[in-house]
């Protein structure tokens, strides 16, 4: 009898004990087609989190035994595709203004009347109307929108409406009157006053040089300290939002942002994407000290606001044409574009940043711009020693072939916004020719040599939404789409590679690829489920995916249709 006892008891310690081995986790995903971007575990069908971490990733027999009913919050994938969080490598984030009218994507420009109307009615009489990002190459009658569209619903405000350029202007007749634009007012040089054909009156349409033309007539809206805070802070809360519905789970900002109104996101609980912020390279000695401060204060092992790199400029653009090139642009044979400074000065600033330790970032588009801050980068490695510093090649836009493989030598990052490249083809081989396009948005060369990657947008500039860069990665097409085979179709990628250089790579490039980018026990949860397949889906479904849940820190910070 004793015997049996005690064979019981033993049995039911081992049952306890192999019970108590299995953890309980918080959040569970099952039923899911998980790319994990983890080479050693490509992909699983479940993933278990506990507080801010996976802990598990496997079957969904293994993780489905980890949930505790009545405890474990339990997301059904429902065979979606569930990837890492996206990080943004490089995005101009930060408070949007609330009354800014969205117009991206529009393809009914009545909807353009509506959105007007309801902000007019929000609005005083005399208040600035503000709001853009259309295209009218999306409408569904491709016709340049007229101040018909905004004159009778905004009578008393003057409204103005970028497109989504930059380069154009929608107007009502309101601001038309105010700016002494008739009929008769001649174009101005590099300017367009669009206008009637059969009427002769301005149609509200302004381009380029004319739109110094315009006066606003605008009565400013006097607000109190207060109610600038109140507006500043909804600001932020919309960026958030606009960051987690897109399932953007980490950003990182190239030059400043306010590390203050950050922390206070985050101890409100509305910090939903993470974030690093940089500041300007400088040769100031006082001023780099403060920054090695506030990178004590922000530091790299920290997970959500973290002082990011030093960002410089080496030159312009390649659409303005002040990227520096080696030789002349092609359709302009007297420029080769502008450098920011000496390179004598910009060698000096690299080589005392990077032996304060700090990480740097020059944004360089020309060949030449990228050829000299590869060769600084090196300068500064020969003087103050080889170290893992990761210094990035911000938009790593237009390289010498002979550049590609020195981004590997020198492990220096390739930070890149796919979306520039289809934004830019139109005019870049325009600009700078058959030859050397064969260098330019290089991602496949880059990779193939060894580099390492890291995607992101550039927003403002472009689209905060991820699916446009992993379209552009995988397509090289213009976001109509177009026949064939894309531009420089060489270059194209794999989507879970594109994947994966938006996750991984650019946790890689700010220093967290051993707890953030992958889906891995003990790396962060940051997971974004999709409502297609992003890796079977034919090409021109990928900028129409959309993000279902997106959880950061093992938070569903959103939940599509909630
Ligand atoms: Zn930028």
């Amino acid at each position: 009898m004793k015997n049996i006892i005690i064979s019981l008891s033993i049995i039911i310690m081992i049952i306890v004990g192999s019970c108590t081995q299995i953890e309980k986790a918080d959040l569970v995903i099952i039923n899911g087609k998980v790319l994990t971007i983890d080479k050693d575990k490509p992909t699983a069908e479940a993933i278990a989190v506990k507080g801010e971490n996976i802990i598990a990733v496997g079957t969904a027999s293994k993780i489905s035994a980890m949930i505790e009913s009545g405890f474990t919050k339990v997301i059904d994938a429902g065979g979606r595709l569930v990837i890492p969080g996206f990080n943004d490598a490089h995005v101009h984030f930060g408070p949007l203004d609330p009354d800014y009218i969205e117009l991206r994507y529009t393809t009914d420009p009545s909807v353009i009347t509506e959105k007007v109307k309801a902000q007019v009615a929000r609005s005083r009489p005399g208040e600035l109307i503000r709001g853009g990002h259309w295209e009218h190459e999306m409408f569904i009658d491709k016709q340049w929108p007229t101040k018909d569209l905004l004159d009778k619903v905004s009578p008393n405000n003057p409204v103005m409406l970028d497109r989504a350029d930059g380069h154009s202007v929608l107007v009502n007749s309101y601001v038309l009157k105010a700016s002494g634009i008739t009929k008769n007012t001649p174009d101005p040089f590099g300017g367009v006053i669009q206008k009637d054909p059969v009427t002769g009156e301005p149609t509200g349409i302004v381009k380029e040089n004319a739109k110094e033309l315009i006066r606003t007539g605008e009565v400013k809206v006097e607000r109190t300290p207060e109610e600038e805070n109140t507006r500043l802070w909804q600001g932020y809360l919309l960026a958030m939002k606009e960051a987690r519905e897109l399932g953007v789970t980490s950003v990182q900002v190239p030059d400043s942002a306010d590390f203050e109104a950050y922390e206070k996101l985050k101890k409100d609980g509305e910090l939903t994407s993470r974030i690093d912020i940089g500041k300007l390279l400088t040769g100031d000695t006082i001023l780099l000290k403060k920054y090695l401060e506030l990178e004590k204060r922000y530091p790299k092992e920290g997970n959500w606001i973290r002082f990011g790199y030093l960002k410089a400029f080496i030159d312009g653009t390649i659409g303005s044409g002040t990227a520096l090139m080696f030789e002349p642009f092609t359709d302009n044979p007297k420029s080769s574009g502008l450098s920011m400074m000496p390179y004598e000065d910009f060698e000096n600033m690299v080589v005392k940043a990077d032996k304060l330790g700090f990480q740097i970032g020059v944004h360089a588009i020309g060949d030449k711009g990228n050829n000299l801050i590869l060769n600084a980068f090196e300068k500064a490695q020969k003087v103050n020693g080889k170290r893992d510093s990761r210094h990035r090649d911000e938009h790593a836009q237009t390289l010498q072939i002979s550049d590609i493989p020195r981004f590997a030598n020198l492990g220096v990052i390739a930070s890149m916004q796919p979306t520039h490249c289809i934004s830019d083809k139109k005019f870049c081989e325009k600009r700078i020719g058959a030859e050397r396009a064969k260098g330019a948005y290089a991602w496949k060369s880059l990779a193939d040599a060894g580099a390492i990657l890291a995607f992101g947008t550039d927003y403002q500039v472009e689209p905060l939404n991820p699916m446009e860069g992993l379209y552009a990665a995988v397509t090289r097409k213009d976001r109509l789409g177009e026949e064939g085979e894309g531009w420089h179709p060489e270059q194209k990628i794999k989507m879970e590679k594109a994947i994966e250089y938006y996750t991984y790579g650019s946790a890689y490039s700010q220093f967290m690829e051993n707890r953030k980018g992958m889906i891995k026990p003990g790396y962060l949860a940051d997971i974004v489920i999709t409502d297609k397949n992003l890796l079977t889906i034919p090409e021109n479904e990928i900028m129409k995916t959309k993000v279902v849940y997106t959880i950061t820190g093992g938070k569903i910070v959103y939940a599509s249709g909630k």
